[in-house]
């Protein structure tokens, strides 16, 4: 028998490895930015076109490469930073795998320029695909410029499976928030397709904070700060009043690299207990600096996932650093005479009117009256609605439906011995279950609808109604609404703006932090704006790629989303009818715009087994 087993070429092993360590332009973004602050450089500047499809270019002050090592980085496993296995515990560099250049160079066009300061000119090199076409000496300032032209160019699987610019973009633009919120001493600049994004001025924390996520981002710190023997940690949490709906801004850096940790979140969601509402996530910005020692980042190669030696003390030290600062924060509003008097009331009851207790009354209730009449009365009010109840039947999947229009419609409380009990549950119809389901009677049995998502659909299928007949109805503000935002927040919005303003939307000004707001859609809460947006924003920067997408159906469905009367909330009987009946004459009543289940039926006959 022949041998089989053929060792790899290396461009076939680089395309591989590639996968691993690049999955989109932001993870090139990512190698190529730590690259250039491994290099020690003090202005980078990073250049994309088509959210990094067709360029994505850094340039570096750094140390430069000589012609050699310029050569070899390219290589597989060609590092200048770790020599030995136990350099891996003393890590103080980004980069140690020697795998992202090879990576980078064998899924893309690659262009290196690099000068060390010592040399008067450079080398250039280009690389497509692992190959090498050319190595020339150029002139070029000191430092490194990295160019990555036509990612993916061969592997066109991978390259079709690329999100849409606005979410390939966001991606690019998080590793960049990341690197440069690790390094505020050192100038970062970002241009998208020609146009200066970001420029952030070497600084202190606090300030490249605020260069990035907007002026307003000031007032709303709170400074941390604590040092032990085990760990010092810096920086910055959001005042529990700014916590947002959707999870933002929340960075961990351990030893300036950024990290993500479901663990050490919740100890900072602990720390926040009871100053926030539940569901919404308080903002941090926070630099973890341990012993390299006692931290292995070897376990993805990715590089976002850290373990810790010790991590209950670190949860523990976190929590209450945390906990101390906010605690101090507390103490001062009292000296703060421009406090917002809204803070005062508790969350829950700030919103809610006072209603004074009501004791109903049955006028028509004669004990002395016969069953017979009572019956008759009761029958002819559950008759009244009819027109909606009948949309109840259609579609519902039960062999005891009555046809359409067939008169002697039986309700269980005539049928039986029609006591008062039976009697009054007719009348109501609807009954609410645990502030969560609504329950509905029908001929075959029940329905068991799940309040939350039927709200969302009708409310989704309205929004895209208006939309695209473009008719919505707006309600005129009283006063201009200012909102504040990110640059690339208002960039979404202004995309945006057209279909928001089919929806009821009326933008007075959309400045490069802020939106005016004169008008709203109908029934939309003024207090509810500011979510809406948001979470029409987050929405948008994490769209899931499927065929029928459309700018308009992700905004009916985000706005529907925020504006649903949502589990928990209690319902009263008109509002449960209501829903009901909206429900049941949408196109699509059986699932929510999410997809999921909106009700489920349970038939008499199931239940009849039960009782055997
Ligand atoms: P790693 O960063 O893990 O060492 P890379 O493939 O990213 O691996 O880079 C390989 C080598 O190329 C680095 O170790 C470094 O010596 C050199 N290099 C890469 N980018 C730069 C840069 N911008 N400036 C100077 N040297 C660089
Ligand atoms: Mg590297």
């Amino acid at each position: 028998m022949a041998d089989i087993i053929q060792l790899l070429p290396d461009h076939v092993a680089n395309q591989i490895a590639a996968g691993e360590v690049v999955q989109r332009p932001a993870s090139v973004v990512k190698e190529l930015l730590e690259n250039a602050i491994d290099a020690e450089a003090t202005t980078i500047k990073l250049i994309i076109k088509d959210a990094g499809k067709t360029l994505i270019q850094v340039i570096d002050n750094g140390k430069g490469m000589s012609t050699t090592d310029a050569r070899l980085s390219f290589e597989r496993h060609a590092t200048s930073k770790i020599k030995t296995a136990d350099d891996l515990f003393h890590l103080n560099t980004k980069g140690f795998r020697g795998e992202a250049l090879a990576s980078i160079a064998a899924i893309a066009h690659v262009e290196l320029k690099t000068r060390q300061e010592q040399v008067e000119i450079g080398t250039s090199i280009c690389i497509e695909g692992s190959h090498m076409v050319s190595q020339e000496v150029v002139v070029t300032p000191i430092g490194t410029s990295v160019s990555v032209k036509n990612l993916f160019f061969n592997i066109p699987a991978r390259r079709n499976f690329l999100k849409s610019d606005t979410v390939e973009l966001r991606h690019v633009i998080d590793e960049f928030h990341r690197v440069a919120l690790a390094h505020p001493k050192v100038h970062f600049l970002l241009y998208n397709n020609g146009s200066e994004t970001f420029n952030l001025p070497v600084s202190n924390y606090r300030q490249r904070i605020v260069n990035i996520f907007g002026s307003k981002t000031n007032e709303k710190l709170v400074p941390v700060e604590e040092e032990t023997e085990v760990i010092k940690i810096s920086g910055f949490v959001g005042k529990p009043e700014f916590a947002k709906k959707t999870r933002g801004e929340q960075y961990f850096f351990v030893n300036n690299r950024f990290i993500r940790s479901a663990y050490l979140n919740h100890a900072i969601l602990s720390a926040f207990e009871g100053l926030i509402k539940t569901g919404t996530h308080p903002s941090y910005f926070l630099n973890l600096t341990v012993d390299p020692q006692t931290i292995d980042i070897n376990i993805h190669p990715t590089k976002t996932e850290i373990k810790f030696d010790d991590e209950h003390t670190l949860y523990a030290i976190l929590r209450s650093a945390v906990k101390h600062s906010l605690g101090q924060f507390n103490i001062s509003p009292v000296l703060d005479f421009e406090r917002d008097s809204n803070l005062d009331t508790p969350y829950n009851y700030s919103k809610s009117t006072v209603r004074a207790p009501k004791i109903e009354i049955d006028r028509n209730y004669n004990p002395f009256q016969d069953s017979e009449s009572f019956k008759r009365q009761t029958s002819s009010f559950n008759k009244r609605p009819s027109d909606s109840w009948d949309s109840l039947y259609v579609g519902l999947d039960s062999k005891n439906i009555t046809p359409q229009g067939n008169s002697d419609m039986k309700f269980e409380g005539e049928a039986s011995d029609g006591s008062l009990f039976e009697s009054n549950e007719q009348v109501n119809m609807t009954y609410q279950l645990h502030n969560k389901y609504i329950i509905s009677a029908i001929k075959s049995g029940m329905l068991v609808i799940d309040q939350y998502r039927a709200h969302q659909r009708v409310l989704y299928e309205d929004f895209l109604q208006n939309m695209t007949v473009k008719e919505a109805v707006s309600q005129q503000l009283l006063f201009a609404l200012e909102l504040h935002f990110s640059s690339q927040e208002i960039e979404i919005i202004k995309q945006l703006k057209e279909d928001l303003e089919h929806t009821g939307f009326v933008f007075s000004k959309i400045a490069n932090e802020s939106v005016e707001i004169t008008g709203v859609p109908l029934n939309v809460p003024e207090s509810e704006v500011s979510i809406i947006l948001e979470q029409l924003i987050n929405d948008v920067q994490h769209e899931v790629p499927n065929s029928n997408f459309s700018a308009i159906d992700l905004l009916a469905k985000s706005m529907a989303k925020s504006l649903a009367i949502k589990t928990g909330q209690i319902l009263k009987k008109d509002e449960q009818e209501y829903i009901v009946n909206r429900l049941f004459a949408c196109k699509e009543p059986n699932i929510s715009p999410a997809n999921r289940l909106i009700f489920i039926t349970v038939g008499v006959d199931e239940l009849d087994k039960k009782f055997i």
